[in-house]
Parts: structure tokens; sequence; C-alpha cells
């Protein structure tokens, strides 16, 4: 991993400066998830938020919406939000500035957004201004690390418990990768906050 990689991940807001937390006086947290919509996790997801009564917000890829467009109007149907997480999910390190950014704002049903997030938090500053045109950036304050299948579920949930404060905008990943993970994360993290008194919200 280079020290930009590194940045990018740990630092998000060095390198755009995007939404991280929500302040506010109530007790309040904000559940993302990242890639989706797939056939095999989403409505997982959207069945344990609604056991919770929980609302949050879905970064869906370009083309996943264009596949499942379904799913894309099961998740606005259920009142949450929707924001662009790219067309088809490239690295802006690793290929051009013309390129990438071609491919964030290419259009799908989901480019229409207000929100957008960077795929793998990977973006150059001129890149995001050129983003802050037509989005409101959203970035996090907690990454669970559900992609690391090298992980095991306590560490994750030891990454949860230690970062997360309140209005704190937490990312999960709607992708089949992560689903193991992500769902005992998901389901943790409503039920421990839940008791603790935290409500979720959409951004
Ligand atoms: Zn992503």
């Amino acid at each position: 991993m280079s020290i930009l990689d590194f940045i990018a991940i740990r630092y998000p807001r060095f390198l755009c400066s995007g939404l991280t937390r929500v302040k506010g006086p109530g007790k309040t947290l904000y559940l993302s998830f990242d890639d989706g919509p797939n056939p095999l996790v989403t409505e997982n997801v959207l069945d344990l938020l609604d056991k919770y009564n929980a609302k949050a917000s879905f970064f869906c890829k370009g083309t996943n919406t264009i596949m499942y467009p379904e799913l894309l109007q099961k998740i606005k149907n259920k009142g949450h939000t929707i924001g662009n997480h790219s067309y088809s999910h490239l690295n802006a390190f690793k290929v051009s500035n013309k390129k990438w950014l071609i491919d964030c704002l290419r259009k799908s049903p989901v480019s229409d957004s207000y929100f957008f997030r960077p795929p793998y938090g990977r973006i150059y500053p001129w890149q995001c201004r050129r983003l802050k045109k037509d989005y409101r950036i959203i970035l996090w304050d907690v990454l669970t690390y559900d992609f690391r299948e090298d992980f095991d579920l306590r560490r994750i949930k030891k990454i949860i418990l230690n970062k997360t404060r309140n209005g704190s905008i937490i990312v999960f990943h709607d992708n089949l990768q992560a689903a193991p993970q992500m769902i005992k994360a998901l389901e943790f993290t409503l039920e421990y906050y839940t008791k603790k008194g935290f409500r979720f919200e959409r951004i």
C-alpha cells in the first residue's frame, strides 16, 4: 500500500474535504452502504434496517443500478438516501484523471443524485474540486473494514466500538465479498447502539 493509499483510507479529508460526521444534539448515527445494489446482499441489509427502524444511505455503483433497477427502487421505497458511487468503480490512483472523472460523471440511474462518495475513497484534490460542482461529497468517520476477509468479527467490532461517536458516518459494503462479515457487523452495530439510545438516520 502506498502512502497515498494509506492517507485516502485513514485520513480521507486530507485529499477531499467531504462530510465525515453530522454533528447534532441527539444521539444519532449515519450508516452507509457502498457498491450495491446486489441481488444476494441488499435485501438482507434492508430487512435488518427495518428490524431496527433504521434509515441509511446507499452509495450505488452505476453499473449495478442498471443491472438491478428493482433493487434500487426498493431502497428508494424504504426511504433511504441514494448517492452516486461512480459508474464502474475505478481507482483514481490507477487510471488517468480524465478517465476517472468521465466514469464518475457518466450517466446512470444514480448519476443525478445529490451525494457522491469516491470509489475506494481514492480521490485527488483537483478531482474533488471538480466533483463538488455537481455533488456534495460524503466520506466517513468510521470505516468498518468489513471487506477485509482476514479480519475476524471480533476485530471489526472493536474498530466500530473504538471509532464510533455521536454523528459518525459509518461505512459498510453492500457487496458479495464483504457480505458474510458485513451482515454480522451490521447487526451488532444496530443492536448495540440501539440499546445505547442511538437512532439511525439517513444523510
Ligand atoms: Zn466502493
